[in-house]
């Protein structure tokens, strides 16, 4: 398979997502989607072995500069390899890491692969055909290098759009009829949820070392004993950074609009024998009702869905907001409303998952929230700490959109 001059130019260089653009290929012969293909230069020179796709804008993705095949044996040495990576990682042994992300699709070289491990349970995310069609393999190349007793597969999210494969869930490997539902930790919290039935693949294992880094920073600023320190967790899903925090001795209240989440994470309260006010509640509506009844608390997370969606350009360094722009004016609503209920020394931490969104214009909508917050009451923010997706999530340096997750931890001063 031939590639044009500047897509030739572009894999020499290495650097970001090894993809070849459709529009780079020159007159490409038939083929199935996920097989597997030579690249040359228009010199008929050698550059790597690909994963073809036969639909979407990306046509191939860098398999091997080699020529190796897709088989059994490559892929138990990269995924035995990107396992080897996060141990090595998780050495300092901070806190009991028995659910990560074991494969980050390109940034482990294995594109379109995504593998989370639960104790003893694999999940398998797809995103390309040349994956999809090999499931079976895949999760027998994961019971023999993970030692997991169940894979499961989470199909089902939009990531599969873009190659037009249908979304699906099911069970890979594993006893028929066995339970879904996984005990595991997260930031040394002990959780549960139904693997194949919770959110994404049952967790949110991109912020697990925020969870922690969180309830550090609030012992730290806070003193002991904390039952008077307040924290508020808008976004909580099943409750990693409430749990987090009660577990530093805080005082928490918690809120999820869907009320199946909300329900987990009071059982996950239970299984660590702390309390959270949990309460099933739209977030803008509750972050309204606690302003205007003058509650006030010490620490708040704001951890949103996306809400800008895919689609829209991401530029490199637009600073400047758009008065137009629903997302933008979300974003800054929920940043605004949280600082003006931040006590003085207050701790915010304030993310988004969205990768359209650069770190610059998450900047800029922050700094617009303070300046309007000041109207009323006048103070002065620290940025603490930038943090990003846990290390499990590693980002492709020439790849922006790999690194979707911010969360930043902002101080008030008195
Ligand atoms: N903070 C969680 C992850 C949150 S994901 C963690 O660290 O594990 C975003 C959550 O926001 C989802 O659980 C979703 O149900 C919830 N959500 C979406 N819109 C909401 C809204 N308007 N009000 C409250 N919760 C909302």
């Amino acid at each position: 398979m031939v590639v044009s001059a500047r897509g030739a130019e572009r894999l020499r260089c290495g650097g970001g997502p090894e993809h070849v653009a459709r529009t780079d290929i020159k007159k490409p012969p038939p083929l199935g989607s996920g097989d597997v293909v030579e690249l040359r230069d228009e010199a008929g020179k050698f550059l790597a072995s690909a994963l073809w796709a036969q639909f979407g804008p990306i046509a191939a993705r860098v398999w091997d500069r080699n020529g190796r095949e897709l088989n059994r044996q490559v892929l138990v040495e990269r995924i035995a390899a990107a396992n080897a990576r996060r141990q090595q990682l998780f050495a300092d042994g901070a806190v009991q890491r028995d659910a990560y992300r074991v494969v980050h699709g390109e940034a482990d070289m294995l594109p379109g692969l995504l593998v989370d491990r639960y104790a003893d349970v694999a999940v398998v995310q797809t995103a390309t055909a040349a994956m999809d069609v090999r499931k079976p393999l895949i999760a027998e190349v994961l019971v023999e290098v993970l030692q997991v007793s169940q894979v499961l597969c989470r199909d089902d999210g939009s990531a599969r759009d873009l190659e037009g494969l249908p979304r699906q869930r099911g069970v890979l490997h594993g006893p028929k009829g066995a339970s879904t539902r996984v005990r595991f930790h997260d930031a040394g919290s002990l959780m549960e949820s139904d693997l194949l039935a919770a959110r994404k693949t049952g967790s949110f294992l991109d912020q697990q070392e925020n969870h922690a880094a969180v309830a550090t920073y609030a012992a730290r600023l806070f003193a002991a004993p904390r039952q008077s320190v307040r924290a508020l967790d808008c976004f909580s899903f099943h409750g990693g950074f409430a749990l987090a925090l009660a577990r530093a001795g805080l005082s928490v209240t918690a809120c999820d609009e869907d009320s199946a989440a909300i329900e987990q994470a009071r059982q996950n309260a239970a299984l660590n024998r702390v309390a959270v006010d949990f309460r099933v509640a739209n977030a803008f509506d509750l972050l309204r009702s606690l302003e205007s009844s003058g509650a006030r608390f010490d620490v708040v997370v704001l951890d949103p869905p996306a809400l800008a969606k895919r689609g829209r350009s991401r530029g490199h360094a637009p600073s400047r907001l758009d008065a137009d722009s629903a997302w933008q004016r979300a974003y800054k609503e929920l940043n605004l409303r949280a600082l003006r209920l931040l006590s003085p020394g207050g701790l915010l931490c304030t993310c988004s998952c969205s990768g359209r969104v650069s770190e610059s214009e998450f900047g800029a909508l922050i700094e617009s929230a303070v300046r309007d917050a000041g109207r009323t009451q006048p103070r002065s923010w620290q940025i603490i700490e930038r943090r990003g997706a846990g290390r499990d999530h590693p980002v492709l340096i020439g790849w922006p959109e790999s690194e979707y997750l911010k969360c930043w931890l902002l101080r008030a001063l008195r």
